[in-house]
């Protein structure tokens, strides 16, 4: 039998192996959304699926599973013998978790969803481009049914959604996440109908940030801001890409994409964004072997990029410090505002249909929407014949209209298609993460928010490193909160920060 010594070697030698393959994987995807000629599409799909199985192979070897019984890993001892030092404890927890996982699904069922998620991809955006839902109908329908078999694969404890928002916010359930967005939905009601109906008494005004910026401009300014929240240009890079977003290609090399207009509010928040998104990764551990070097969850990621979006990025004390120098980029744009003009004009709360363009404060509203009716289908209470009049029944409920069409209703979101039903939530969850962290940083930092005013950044960066992104998948989102908060989720402190900021906004 192998010594402790030798299956922790195995362990370490396989999580490197199909950590740096995964990265090499990343490295086409990012040239992909970047760079590559359209033409080079099927090759390229060719060398993804040969990565994506040498991968597999890895994490679901006999040989890891031989070394992971030796660890004595198991579904009662998931972190294996107790004689384990911490990491090797947390390897063997997040080794065990993917192997199992992944030799539960058979062959042919992974070959058949991705059939079927390819093809539904094509249909929905066809159907989106021509509003047309009946085109987009028997996808769905069966990408559901899929996900409905997925779910009995993998098994779960109490209803089979569990099983899918497991795979996207590990340790989370269904039960959980209900009772916190219905309680959110119940305080959330009344701020939103208070801030609608102030931004129609007294309309704030966006205009002046809608045109006119110059890219090159908006790629000064939005350097300074990377910049100055610690972004290295020696371990990164910004390019663009059709829709924003971060991959990490190694420990130091994080890519992020924006996408530039002549608006101002969109390039740059897309980078604060995924700035955010990246700080994350900058900040892993040295130590940490491959296969816990990484976000520890798709809602602790969203919590590091939301909260520099959101609560930074649009906070007054950001625009304190950083609007002199727009206005040097910008002087006859910005001549005869204000920084407060600015906080106002990217504040402006307003119900809308579109998830990707809402406001901080109505966001929310559009994934619990989501969630109710994914979880409706999930647990066979709805028909995908009935969504789109779903759908519709439910933006009235909680966006206040109706949307004109399919298009701008159930086929604006590209996830079910995709199958990433059980995904929506961790948007949503992110807000309320990124909350109470940022609670427990201005606590312990009374001088935080006086430190973003005038431009020092790094007190917050070094303390979120400190205590979420060197930990990567060593602590799940649940420890996370418990070792830093000291409790469990909850609503309580995004909402008490949405209050500061919107009841206050109605003030003046
Ligand atoms: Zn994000």
């Amino acid at each position: 039998m192998a010594s402790i010594e030798q299956a922790i070697t195995t362990l370490r030698e396989i999580s490197t192996e199909a950590g740096y393959i995964s990265q090499a994987a990343a490295v086409l995807s990012w040239d992909q959304e970047t760079y590559m000629p359209p033409a080079a599409i099927e090759g390229r799909a060719s060398q993804q699926a040969i990565l994506s199985a040498l991968v597999h192979q890895r994490l679901t070897s006999d040989d890891l599973g031989t070394a992971l019984q030796t660890l004595g890993a198991s579904d009662a001892t998931p972190t294996g013998n107790p004689s384990l030092a911490f990491m090797d404890s947390r390897l063997v927890r997040q080794l065990y978790r993917t192997w199992k996982q992944a030799r539960k699904i058979p062959e042919q069922f992974i070959r058949n969803l991705a059939m079927a998620t390819s093809q539904g991809q094509v249909a929905w955006a066809n159907a989106r481009e021509n509003n047309d839902f009946a085109g987009f109908q028997p996808h769905l329908e069966k990408i559901v049914d899929l996900c409905r078999q997925k779910a009995e694969y993998l098994g779960y404890q109490g209803e089979a959604y569990d099983a899918l928002l497991d795979e996207y916010e590990p340790g989370m359930n269904t039960t959980n996440v209900e009772g916190t967005f219905a309680a959110l939905a119940g305080e959330l009601a009344p701020l939103v109908t208070n801030c609608v109906r102030q931004s129609k008494n007294s309309p704030i005004d966006t205009d002046f940030l809608s045109s006119g910026f110059s890219i090159e401009g908006q790629q000064q300014f939005a350097a300074s801001v990377m910049e100055a929240m610690g972004f290295s240009s020696e371990r990164g890079r910004l390019d663009v890409s059709a829709h924003p977003f971060s991959t990490s290609l190694g420990r130091d090399d994080v890519r992020i994409t924006t996408n530039w207009s002549d608006d101002l509010s969109r390039g740059l928040y897309g980078v604060i964004h995924e700035t955010g998104h990246a700080l994350y990764e900058l900040g892993l551990g040295r130590e940490l072997p491959s296969a816990l070097a990484s976000g520890t969850s798709l809602g602790i990621h969203e919590s590091q990029s939301r909260l520099w979006e959101n609560m930074v990025g649009r906070s007054r004390e950001f625009w304190q410090h950083f609007f002199g120098r727009l206005q040097t980029i910008f002087p006859a744009k910005l001549q005869g505002k204000t920084a407060d003009d600015l906080y106002r004009a990217v504040n402006r709360v307003q119900l809308s249909q579109v998830r990707i363009h809402a406001d901080e404060l109505t966001y929310s509203l559009h994934i619990m929407l989501r969630f109710r009716l994914e979880l409706a289908l999930m647990r066979g209470q709805l028909q995908v014949a009935d969504l789109p009049a779903a759908w519709n029944a439910q933006a009235k409920k909680l966006l206040g209209a109706e949307p004109a069409n399919n298009r701008e209703g159930c086929l604006q979101d590209i996830h079910w298609s995709m199958g990433a039903i059980g995904y929506f939530p961790t948007y949503a969850l992110g807000n309320l993460y990124g909350a109470m962290f940022m609670d427990q940083a201005a606590t312990e930092m009374p001088k935080l928010w006086d430190n973003i005013a005038h431009g020092q950044f790094e007190p917050l960066r070094s303390w979120l490193q400190t205590n979420i992104h060197q930990h990567g998948l060593a602590k799940n989102a649940g420890e996370l909160l418990q070792d830093i908060c000291g409790k469990p989720l909850s609503h309580q402190s995004y909402i008490g920060y949405l209050r500061g900021k919107y009841q206050a906004a109605g003030k003046d």
